[in-house]
């Protein structure tokens, strides 16, 4: 079993959306387990304080080193290799190629920060690799933590229903997804593309390949410098 802990100061945040629909019934079916840690447990003083102004001054508090580390050697066991991600915006974005990583290993520890920042020599001190879900500031790593988490779950063995969903999609072989359609033929005068309804399966494949290719060269024209995209790993 695929298993996730997370180390959290609000751990009533989990499981969140991950108990509901693919991730939930997959988790209700036991192909992955969620685990959360309180970090406040291993706080300091009558408040179990967590947190401390910054060396050097400046705004915000900063999480303690020692605080956050008690809390990694208490829950977890000194053999557990698991990747350890701290969430965090200064990471190295998260990527479907890594999410594919994360989903073929056991599973995964999540940290998830608060305030203005983590002390850094915990960061050093327990090796935690710093992951940014993207080029914006949330007030909780909780989110992030959830979404990384949604990521690997779906890709896990049997989560989701068709095999194909998740080898045709956005990123995968380094192209945005083709557009999709469904009933009716006729949208408020839009028609279904004629290609689509034709029943050529060769002639619709290499439309929808033309049309991922337009799309991102439209929208994402970074993605087509490595073809493969950086993404699915080599069969
Ligand atoms: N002062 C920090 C900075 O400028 O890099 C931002 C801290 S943020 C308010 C608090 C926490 O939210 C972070 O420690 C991290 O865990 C989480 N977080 C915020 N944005 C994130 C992102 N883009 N990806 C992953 N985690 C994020």
């Amino acid at each position: 079993m695929w298993r996730a802990t997370v180390f959290t100061l609000f751990p009533e945040m989990f499981p969140g959306p991950l108990g509901l629909s693919l991730a939930g019934e997959a988790r209700a079916r036991g192909v992955w387990a969620l685990e959360t840690q309180d970090i406040r447990d291993h706080g300091r003083g009558k408040h179990r304080a967590v947190d401390d102004t910054p060396a050097g001054g400046g705004a915000g508090m900063v999480l303690r080193a020692d605080v956050l580390a008690a809390s990694l050697d208490a829950g977890l066991a000194a053999d557990d290799t698991r990747p350890r991600l701290l969430m965090s915006p200064r990471g190295k974005p998260l990527r479907q190629a890594r999410v594919h990583e994360l989903s073929a290993g056991q599973g995964a520890v999540l940290i998830c920060g608060r305030f203005e920042g983590i002390d850094e020599r915990v960061i050093e001190a327990r090796s935690l690799e710093e992951v940014s879900i993207g080029d914006y500031v949330l007030s909780g790593g909780e989110l992030a933590a959830m979404v990384t988490l949604d990521a690997i779950v779906r890709l896990l063995p049997g989560v989701m229903g068709k095999e194909a969903s998740g080898t045709e999609e956005s990123f995968e072989g380094g192209l945005l997804e083709y557009p999709h359609y469904t009933r009716p033929r006729d949208f408020e005068g839009r028609a279904i593309p004629a290609i689509l309804l034709s029943g050529d399966h060769t002639k619709i494949a290499a439309w929808r390949k033309a049309e991922a290719l337009r799309i991102t060269k439209e929208r994402r024209p970074d993605l087509l410098g490595t073809m493969d995209g950086g993404t699915a790993p080599k069969k």
